[in-house]
């Protein structure tokens, strides 16, 4: 490897942000899963969160391939994605067009966050809805309900990269030291 190209991966890997996360409860498609782990390694995040309920799950091991920048951790249910999120520390927002929802705009993602984004058709699930601490909303003004799920995610993430850049979050390594030298060297994500 180049030490151009170690010190390109150095200088992202710098930036990832391991305190905050996205949850993908059942989305699917994988254009949509695609477009979102992409804006997940533009806005430095280190891992996703996936959960494929049985008839999704052969979205196992295909949706993320070419993702070598972000890692995975795939649940078996949403009880364990939101165990495993809530013991780490993090507020759990779950995108959800509801009454008490509040605007995405509102909320401190500075703090350890994971978002929870649901199933193109459906939305989440009312266990994920139950479980999570707060729902919030991307207001819409139009004739269509709701936007694609890969589109929200930008708009929800994009906001969380604002914020933490004004907090100086992308200043400050995340990541332990021996894994980002672990990392680098690979050249990639195993
Ligand atoms: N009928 C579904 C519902 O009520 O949730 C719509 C699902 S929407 C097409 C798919 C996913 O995109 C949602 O689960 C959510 O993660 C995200 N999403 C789309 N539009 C949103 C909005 N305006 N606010 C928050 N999340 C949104």
């Amino acid at each position: 490897m180049s030490p151009e190209r170690y010190q390109r991966i150095r200088d992202v890997l710098e930036k990832r942000q391991t305190d905050l996360t996205v949850c993908l409860e059942n989305v699917h498609k994988p254009h949509n899963v695609s477009a979102i782990v992409r804006t997940c390694d533009a806005v430095g995040i280190h891992r996703v969160h996936t959960v494929w309920e049985k008839k999704y799950q052969f979205r196992r091991g295909t949706a993320m391939g070419s993702q070598q920048w972000v890692r995975q951790t795939n649940h078996d249910g949403i009880n364990d994605a939101m165990a495993e999120l809530k013991g780490q520390g993090m507020q759990v927002l779950v995108t959800h067009l509801s009454d008490t929802a509040v605007d995405f705009r509102d909320v401190d993602y500075t703090k350890p966050t994971a978002i929870l984004f649901g199933q193109e058709k459906y939305g989440a699930t009312d266990e994920a809805k139950a479980l999570a601490d707060q729902d919030i909303v991307i207001p819409m003004m139009g004739m269509v309900q709701s936007l694609n799920v890969s589109v929200a995610a930008a708009l929800v993430l994009y906001e969380a990269q604002r914020q933490r850049t004004i907090a100086g979050m992308y200043n400050t390594q995340q990541l332990p030291e021996e894994e980002c030298q672990a990392l680098a060297f690979q050249n990639g994500y195993p």
